[in-house]
């Protein structure tokens, strides 16, 4: 068994945490000020640029394939990277991308909203919860009718991110009430907001926030659908199953770095004439974080690793979903208690993770729809106790 990274890994991972170290943790403090004055911390115009920059380094397009100009990276490289950029609190991320269900146009839907998107001339968003459906996303509602050569698309979506700045969605509809989303009857459409969809902003606990997607008798050619007919349900899961494992990659770089600002808080600051470091009680809910980190860390390594192997990886990455989600959530809040009356300021990064990071436990499946995939998994046999090493 071998638990260390390869040297070409070692350097991908070394070279984006120099560029996350030198070119993107000097906003910070910027950052911190505007979202404190309801803007957003980082301009699109400014994160474009960053991007840029980035690619200039090699970095662009971390899951995209090489003949659209990527890099194509193993997902355990993917995570790797993920992890860095969860380091700063500065919303950045490597451009060059696109949502991975985008590949399943034809070429004529690749040139009108692949291709910009990754560039980032475009913008889209992924629409399928709505009002009356999240966590059971089949018993979406939204109803597409044909109407000659269109579809004629009314409902609402709800919680999208992205929605108020994207100029095109991607919308899982009904095509067939009789046969039910998952049986074939949602259909995937590339929906341009030009087309007559309006959004509307939903304020969260978060900085920024998602926006409901309204529409109303939305006219959308034939050629718009995305894949097949049918095939609408199959590719929102494949949508979010991305998410599975670079949610958890994502939040062991936010525990690491918050974990770091506790660890030289302990060290330095003083109680009753001595370092709180020496303190049995911070000293535990260093340890605890420190263990928690580091299991969080294999299981998202173990299920991009899966990815890589072509496995089916939906088990390993609820797995690392559920654990990271929670993991980080519980060293932000030791982190936070180890700064105390400091950690509840906005000052500090501290108080803007523990409202950030509470998402990670809700969207893209809550942790009881993991633990329902995880348990109906084992009680049907799918997965043996131990995985790979049973
Ligand atoms: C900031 C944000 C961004 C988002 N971005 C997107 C996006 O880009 N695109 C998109 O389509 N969606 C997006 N979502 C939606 C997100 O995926 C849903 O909110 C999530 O799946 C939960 O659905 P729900 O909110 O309807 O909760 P519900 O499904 O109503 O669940 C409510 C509670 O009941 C629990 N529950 C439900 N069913 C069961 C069960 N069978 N057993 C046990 N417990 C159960 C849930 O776990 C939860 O605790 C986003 C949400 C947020 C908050």
């Amino acid at each position: 068994m071998d638990f260390s990274l390869s040297d070409e890994e070692r350097a991908i991972r070394d070279t984006a945490r120099q560029f996350i170290t030198r070119e993107v943790m000097p906003l910070e403090q910027e950052a911190l000020r505007r979202e404190r004055a309801h803007r957003p911390g980082l301009e699109r115009s400014e994160l474009r640029e960053l991007q840029l920059k980035a690619r200039k380094f090699g970095f662009w397009g971390l899951s995209t394939p090489v003949e659209y100009g990527g890099m194509d990276l193993s997902a355990v490289m993917q995570a790797l990277i993920v992890t860095e950029t969860g380091r700063t609190f500065v919303q950045f991320g490597f451009g060059g991308e696109a949502d991975n269900i985008l590949y399943y146009g034809n070429d004529e839907q690749k040139r009108e909203y692949l291709l910009p998107t990754i560039e980032g001339d475009r913008v889209s968003c992924f629409a399928i919860t709505e009002p009356g459906a999240g966590s059971d996303a089949a018993n979406i509602k939204l109803s597409a009718r044909r109407d000659g050569d269109d579809w004629v698309l009314n409902g609402e979506k709800t919680f999208i991110t992205n929605g108020n700045d994207a100029d095109f969605a991607i919308v899982v509809a009904v095509t067939d009430p009789e046969k039910g989303a998952r049986n074939g009857g949602a259909t995937a459409f590339l929906v341009d907001r030009a087309m007559g969809w309006r959004s509307e902003f939903i304020q969260t606990m978060g900085e920024g926030g998602p926006a409901s997607l309204i529409f109303e008798d939305v006219r959308v050619p034939q050629r718009n659908i995305l894949g097949e007919l049918g095939q609408g349900f199959a590719l929102g899961m494949t949508w979010i199953g991305k998410g599975r494992y670079l949610i958890p990659s994502h939040a062991l770089g936010i525990a690491e770095r918050a974990l770091s600002m506790a660890l030289e808080y302990a060290n330095t600051r003083e109680t009753f004439g001595r370092r709180i470091g020496e303190n049995q009680a911070i000293q535990w809910m260093l340890a605890d974080s420190e263990v928690e980190l580091e299991a969080a860390r294999w299981l998202v390594l173990r299920a991009a690793w899966a990815v890589d192997q072509g496995e089916d990886p939906r088990h390993s990455s609820s797995m690392a979903k559920l654990y990271g989600a929670g993991m980080v959530n519980r060293v932000v809040d030791r982190v936070l208690q180890i700064h105390g009356g400091m950690g509840y300021t906005r000052e500090l990064p501290i108080e803007r993770w523990y409202r950030q990071v509470r998402l990670m436990r809700i969207y893209e499946g809550t942790d009881e729809m993991q633990r329902l995939i995880i348990a109906r998994d084992l009680l049907r046999g799918y997965t043996k106790i131990g995985g790979t090493l049973a």
